[in-house]
C-alpha cells in the first residue's frame, strides 16, 4: 500500500523518545501524507514539521509522539485543541479516544480550518469537530476536558485554559516566544496545578486575546 513501509520505518524510529505502543500504533494508523499539500507528499514520512500554506506549519512526527504521550490519552475523554493546522495531531488523538471520545479543534485561520476538515474526512475521523476561531480563550461551550493540547506557542498558559481542564485533567501547552519550552500541566482532584517542563521546543505562536498579538 502507498507509504506503508516508509511510514513503518519513521514510526519505529519515534521509540527512541520513549512513545508508548498504544501513541505509536495510533500514528501508525494515521497516513500523515493525507494532511498535507501534494508538493509535500515525498517529505510525508521524513520526521520534520512542514510548510502547510499561510505560513504555518504540520508538527514533526516526534513533536506529535511526544504531545500525545505527555497527555495519556484514554477512549472516550473529550479532548480540546488548539491550533487544529492541517488536523494531523487532532486524528493521532482522535484514534487514541475512540468512537466514544471527541475531539474539538480550533484553528484560527478559516483556510486551514477548511483544509483539515477535507484531510480529517478522507482520514475517516469522524468524531473530530473543528471550529474557526480564537482558540487562547478556549470553547467553554464544552468544557470541562478531560486533555487540552495546545499546538502553538503562549505568551503564558491562558487562564481560561486551566478553568476549562477537569479536575485530574492534563494540558500540555508550548509557552514563550524566542524561547519557548513545552509543558505538561496537570489539575489535581483538590483543583491545585502541578506544572511539569518537558524541554525546549519551537511552535509558531499562539495568536489572540491570550496569545501574542497579530
Ligand atoms: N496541530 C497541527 C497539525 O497537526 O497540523 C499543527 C499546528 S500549527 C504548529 C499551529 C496552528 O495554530 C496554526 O495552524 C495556527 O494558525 C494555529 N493558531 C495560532 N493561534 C491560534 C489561536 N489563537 N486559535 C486557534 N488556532 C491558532
Amino acid at each position: 500500500m502507498e507509504f506503508e513501509e516508509e511510514r513503518a520505518l519513521l514510526i519505529r524510529s519515534l521509540k527512541k523518545y520513549g512513545i508508548s505502543d498504544k501513541v505509536l500504533s495510533a500514528m501508525e494508523e494515521v497516513p500523515r501524507h493525507f494532511f498535507i499539500p501534494q508538493s509535500e507528499s515525498g517529505r510525508a514520512y521524513v520526521d520534520t514539521p512542514l510548510p502547510i500554506g499561510n505560513s504555518q506549519t504540520i508538527s514533526a512526527p516526534h513533536m506529535v509522539a511526544i504531545m500525545c504521550n505527555l497527555l495519556e490519552l484514554e477512549e472516550g475523554q473529550h479532548v480540546l485543541e488548539i491550533g487544529t493546522g492541517s488536523g494531523y495531531n487532532a486524528a493521532v488523538m482522535s484514534r487514541l479516544v475512540g468512537d466514544s471520545g471527541r475531539i474539538y479543534s480550533i484553528e484560527r485561520i478559516e483556510e486551514l480550518a477548511i483544509f483539515a476538515q477535507k484531510n480529517l474526512k478522507r482520514a475517516g475521523c469522524s468524531n473530530v469537530e473543528v471550529l474557526r476561531d480564537d482558540g487562547s480563550s478556549g470553547y467553554p461551550l464544552k468544557a470541562p476536558y478531560d486533555r487540552i493540547c495546545v499546538t502553538a506557542s503562549a505568551p503564558e498558559t491562558p487562564l481560561a485554559l486551566i478553568e476549562q481542564l477537569k479536575t485530574g485533567g492534563i494540558m500540555v501547552i508550548p509557552e514563550g516566544g524566542s524561547y519557548q519550552q513545552l509543558f505538561a500541566i496537570k489539575k489535581n482532584e483538590d483543583g491545585s496545578i502541578v506544572k511539569k517542563k518537558w524541554g525546549d521546543v519551537f511552535f509558531v505562536p499562539l495568536i489572540g486575546k491570550y496569545g501574542f498579538k497579530n
